[in-house]
This record gives structure tokens, sequence and C-alpha cells, in this order.
């Protein structure tokens, strides 16, 4: 029998001790404020945000939405953005990507002040975790991902790990922290050969490919512990992952579900970071 491992089990324990570090730093006269930096009104980008204010304040942590004009221009842009990362009372600022065209992201991943940086845009946070040196900020998913196997007591030393994906924003992340934790890491693309022999060889598998259930029961072996974390809209229209849950899960010893997964757990890791956030910029630990 397959442990199904929700990720709202997770996000509950996240905010129980979430509750008790944002007490501690309102004992010290601090409030955690996340600033939410907005182009334009995407429907995607509006259904995040209520979701993460709603998560935000039920921990306590205040939240600053910045809406800016679609058409704004780079160097208005950069004005606002250099605005918000200078102001004392915001600890941690998440950008909605992608940004209109006319905008540049590459001149914003240097304008973040590190240490407000929750979402890993700054390359001196990436290149943190590709160093295994934890005082950064990883993005918030592969952070997740460390937090449901984290919370279901999953030991990552010496195990045969396989990630299908390679991207700077999940794959390759996701692979380092792995690592840092003693996993023997794998990871897999478009042009890897074998990609069934190699999930099947996998004690632990994470799909982050972005292919609707591309992961069959032939690429997992028995009793391995399957983490999917894609996002999809399958041929019914309904949300799915990158496994096949029906045909996959009877043959895992545990297993993530799309939707309530990893998702579940992206805005906890986000408001995790605000409050770490909040200690480094108040010189706390
Ligand atoms: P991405 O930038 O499109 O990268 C996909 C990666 O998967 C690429 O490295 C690609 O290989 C590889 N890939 C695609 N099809 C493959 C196949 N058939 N066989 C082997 N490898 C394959 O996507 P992403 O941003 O990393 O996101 C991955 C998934 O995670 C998406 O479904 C996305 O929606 C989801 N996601 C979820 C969360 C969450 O909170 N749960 C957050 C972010 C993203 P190549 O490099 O060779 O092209």
């Amino acid at each position: 029998m397959s442990i199904i491992m929700k990720g709202s089990e997770v996000a509950a324990a996240m905010k129980e001790e979430l509750l008790r570090e944002v007490e501690k730093l309102a004992q010290k006269g601090i409030v955690p404020q996340l600033g939410i930096v907005r182009v334009g009104a995407r429907p995607d980008d509006l259904a995040y945000e209520r979701g993460a204010v709603k998560r935000m304040e039920a921990v306590g942590i205040r939240c600053k939405v910045i809406e800016l004009p679609e058409s704004i221009s780079q160097e208005v842009f950069e004005k606002e953005f250099s605005a918000v990362d200078s102001n004392p009372d915001i600890h941690g600022i998440l950008l909605f990507r992608p940004l209109p065209k006319q905008l540049d992201e590459e001149s914003v991943r240097n304008i973040i002040d590190p240490k407000k940086d929750i979402d890993c845009m700054s390359p001196v946070n990436m290149a943190k975790v590709f160093a295994g040196d934890e005082s950064g900020f990883a993005p918030c998913t592969p952070e997740a991902v460390m937090e449901v196997l984290a919370h279901f007591g999953i030991d990552l030393k010496g195990k045969r790990v396989t990630v299908v994906g390679r991207s700077m924003v999940v794959g390759k992340p996701l692979s380092m922290l792995l690592l840092k934790k003693n996993a023997t890491v794998t990871i897999c693309h478009t042009k890897t050969a074998d990609l069934g022999a190699t999930c099947r060889n996998a004690e632990i598998l994470v799909a982050a490919a972005g292919k609707a259930n591309m992961i069959t029961a032939e690429f997992v072996s028995e009793n391995s512990i399957v983490v999917d974390v894609g996002i999809n809209v399958g041929s019914d229209g309904k949300l799915c992952g990158d496994v096949d849950f029906e045909a996959v899960a009877p043959k895992t010893a545990s297993i993530t579900p799309v939707p309530g997964g990893v998702g579940t757990v992206t805005s906890s890791v986000l408001a995790k970071h605000v409050v770490r956030a909040a200690n480094y910029l108040n010189g706390l630990s």
C-alpha cells in the first residue's frame, strides 16, 4: 500500500514552526513583510498572489503588493523595483515572471539584494545553491521537494535519485540540494539515451519535465519513492502531474499527488524564507 505524501500535511507542520518563529520576531517588535512585485494583471499571477497572501497572513507575515503597469519602461521598472528593494520594512521580494517582453529580467537579478531574494533570482543565491552553501535562498519549488522528503522521513544519504528535468528553476537546483544531502544524483533530459532504464534504476524518482503523465508504470521500480513536480493540463482538461498517478502509485512505496503535492508546499517555503530574511536583516540568527 503506497503512502500518499500530501502537501497539506507538510504545509501544516511548517505552519506550526512558522507561527513560533513569527511570534519570536513579534517579541522583538519585528513584523516580517513580503513585497510582491507584479507587472500587469495576468490571471495566473493574480491567482497565485491571492493564495500566497492568504498563506502569509495566516502565519502573521504582512504583504505589500506593488502593482506596476504592463507597459512600464525598463528605466521606470528598475526605479520602482529598487525602491522596493531598499524599503527597510520589506524583508523578502517576490517578482512575478515572466515579465512583459520590453523588460529585461537580467537587470533585476543584479539589482535585488541577495538577502531579500527569497525565490533565488540573484546569481549570488544560485551560486550558493551550487556550492552547497545553505546561507542563501534556494528556489522555492526545489526546496519544497526537500521539505516533502524530510517531512516523510526519507533519508537521502547514499540513495540513487533520478531527477527528470534540468531547468534552472527546478531540475538543476534540486539536484544540488539532493547532492548536499549525500544522494547519488542522476539528471535526465530530452537527450538522455535510455530514460526508462535510468528512471527504473532510481530508489527515488523526481519528475520535473512538464509533460503530462509521461512517467508510466514502466519507468518506476517496485517500492520506489516518486515525487511529481509537474503541473500540466491533461487531455481531459484537468490539472495533472508528469506522473501517471493511477498506474504508478500501486508500484511505489510513497508518491506525491498532483494537485495537492509539491505545489501545496511552495508558498510555505516562501513564507519560511520571508521569516529567515527578516531574521537576517535584523541581525538575528
Ligand atoms: P522547463 O523549463 O520546461 O524544463 C523541463 C525540463 O524537462 C527540461 O530540462 C527538459 O529537457 C526536460 N524534459 C522535458 N520533456 C522531457 C522528456 N520527454 N524526457 C526527458 N526530459 C524531458 O520546465 P520547469 O520550469 O523546470 O518546470 C517543470 C515542471 O514543473 C512543469 O510542469 C512546471 O509547471 C512545474 N513546476 C511546478 C512548480 C510547483 O510549485 N510544483 C513550480 C515550478 C514549476 P531539455 O533541457 O533537454 O529540454
